[in-house]
């Protein structure tokens, strides 16, 4: 069974039109959805026969709230959501002066393995479906009563390890009759499946693109990043080059410090000479520690020398603001599965 977050408006106009429905059914129910809606009793304006007719083909408890966790520092909101067949999510919500950004999973659990990040020791569940990201969205903006402005698909997950699901969220995301997100308030965050990245270029959609780089050279990205074995980093930069250059966007990088292992000022100079004439932002992010991780936080100063070192070369670097770090809500610290929700 769909959820009622999964049809595309022309899927759901298709189904009205089968039930004998007039079209307007399916601009009412889009708006709805992008109010968040988690019931069917809410939706008053329809009649009671509809309501029965489409409980019977689509599911509207796909998303289930079963905690809210406010970090205590910022306002930072995690959201653990339990779907249908049990397993759990979680998502963030951030306050910026700009507006409110919801941070979305795109899987429950993940495969990619990455070695620093808490969400590899959850496993894998399963793909999200696209109506199951979307409900992510809007159901925190009608838990907080505010418009969400952006969102990025940085959460649990590898979103282009679920690629067509991914795609399907981003037009529903963007659909004016339902949430109306704009695409260039959309970023969507790749370990660096590259073949992926290349079909997402043609797909010409102008969201913003970050690839989770983490090392300046394929020795040190291999022992954090199994992806780095399929796919060499100098691979993955021709096909960062070549959505530079077909979109015309510049790419975001991602780059994580883990003391001692890629935080190194040499390490910076060797990432700034391969970046060199490439469109890009890298975000530095101070490694977030966990339970069980192996890698320790870089000193403060060595992440201001790292940011000097590639600023001074002419790469633009800014150190990423860290929100809900008391509430691991903090980039990698995500990684809830059913049985750690059942037992806290
Ligand atoms: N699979 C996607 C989406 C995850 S985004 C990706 O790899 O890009 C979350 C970001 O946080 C990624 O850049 C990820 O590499 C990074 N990250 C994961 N664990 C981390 C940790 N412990 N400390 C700092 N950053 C981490």
């Amino acid at each position: 069974m769909m959820y009622l977050y999964d049809p595309t408006f022309d899927e759901l106009s298709a189904w009205m039109d089968e039930h004998g429905q007039p079209a307007y059914r399916t601009a009412q129910i889009f708006r709805w959805l992008a109010r968040g809606v988690a019931s069917y009793d809410a939706m008053t304006d329809l009649s009671k026969d509809l309501r029965a007719k489409l409980s019977a083909d689509f599911r509207l408890d796909g998303l289930v709230l079963e905690r809210r966790l406010v970090s205590a520092d910022d306002g930072t909101t995690k959201y653990v959501y339990r779907l249908h067949d049990g397993n759990v999510i979680e998502s963030v919500l951030m306050k910026y002066h700009h507006g409110y950004s919801v941070c979305i999973s795109s899987q429950a659990g993940c495969r990619m393995g990455c070695t620093f990040c808490a969400s590899t020791g959850a496993g894998f569940g399963r793909d999200l479906t696209s109506g199951e990201m979307l409900a992510q969205v809007a159901l925190i903006g009608a838990d907080c009563g505010t418009r969400i402005s952006n969102v990025v698909v940085m959460g649990i997950g590898e979103p282009f390890d679920n690629y067509a699901n991914l795609v399907r969220f981003l037009r529903l995301a963007n659909d004016e009759r339902g949430l109306g997100i704009g695409m260039r308030h959309i970023s969507v965050s790749t370990c660096g499946c590259v073949p992926q990245m290349i079909d997402f270029t043609e797909e010409g959609l102008p969201v913003t693109l970050s690839v989770s780089l983490h090392a300046p050279n394929d020795e040190i990205r291999r022992r954090l990043m199994p992806i780095a074995r399929t796919y060499p980093i100098d691979r993955l930069l021709d096909a960062c080059r070549r959505h530079v250059e077909r979109t015309g966007r510049r790419i975001s990088f991602e780059y994580s410090l883990f003391a001692g292992v890629n935080d190194r000022p040499e390490h910076a100079r060797e990432l700034a000479r391969r970046l060199r004439g490439l469109q890009c932002h890298v975000n530095l992010i101070p490694a977030n520690e966990f339970a069980g991780g192996q890698y320790k936080r870089p000193r403060a100063e060595d992440v201001r020398t790292f940011q000097e070192i590639l600023v001074g070369e002419g790469i633009n670097a800014t150190v990423r603001r860290e929100l809900g770090t008391d509430i691991e809500a903090a980039c990698g610290q995500l990684r809830r599965r059913l049985e750690e929700a059942e037992t806290d």
